[in-house]
């Protein structure tokens, strides 16, 4: 399926939940979600009320999935890893979606969303271990070190994300040297760090792929 290019903000109405999808207007008064625009279809208000289990548990699964800017397939990739993995399923799926290495540029602040965190890393501007790499699916590993390449130093959108949310800190298994443009995935997080998607409920995505 192809990626969805239509207006993001419109993604968050369905959901009637703030995804975080585009930067600082996210942050303003102009957010649809702020100024409690309905969600989009026919009649909306039909539908409230009426959702079955399943519906939920899909709601729910769509929404982490955008919020990480993911398609299906790799999505559900990322699922069956995580179903691998010793531990809850629900809590490691959290774990590897935050050590994409769109989303640690993302929550380093170089961008200001994770689309845009996407597109820096595709286009290259971003060094693992002084190392170039240009896949935003890679999962990066504690200890690795997550840059700015020497010759993106003077991206606009890295300066400005920087200035803008750097002084607000990083979460807490990353450090920062805003100056340096680089920083470090020290530890993968525990579900109970990852506070700003406290209200997703991960475990309706485990039993929608589990069905
Ligand atoms: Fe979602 Fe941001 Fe648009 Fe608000 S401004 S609806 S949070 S993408």
């Amino acid at each position: 399926m192809a990626r969805y290019t239509g207006p993001v903000c419109r993604l968050c109405r369905a959901e009637q939940k703030k995804l975080m999808l585009k930067g600082d207007r996210c942050k303003s008064d102009k957010c649809p979600v702020n100024r409690k625009r309905p969600a989009p279809g026919k009649d909306p208000k039909a539908r409230a009320g009426k959702r079955s289990d399943y519906g939920v548990q899909l709601r729910e699964k769509q929404k982490l999935k955008r919020i990480y800017g993911m398609q299906e397939k790799q999505f559900s990739l990322f699922f069956e890893r995580a179903l691998r993995m010793p531990g809850i399923t629900g809590e490691n799926l959290f774990v590897l979606l935050e050590r994409r290495l769109d989303n640690v540029v993302y929550r380093l602040r170089f961008a200001a969303s994770r689309s845009q965190a996407r597109q820096i890393v595709l286009h290259g501007h971003v060094t693992v271990n002084g190392k170039r790499v240009n896949v935003p699916s890679s999962l990066v590993k504690p200890e690795d070190e997550i840059a700015i390449g020497e010759t993106s130093r003077n991206l606009l959108v890295v300066k400005d994300s920087l200035k803008e949310f750097g002084k607000s800190g990083v979460m807490p298994w990353l450090s920062l040297d805003p100056d340096a443009m680089k920083g470090k995935f020290l530890a993968s997080p525990r579900r109970s760090d990852i506070t700003d998607l406290a209200d997703v409920k991960e475990q309706m995505v485990v039993e929608l792929y589990s069905k």
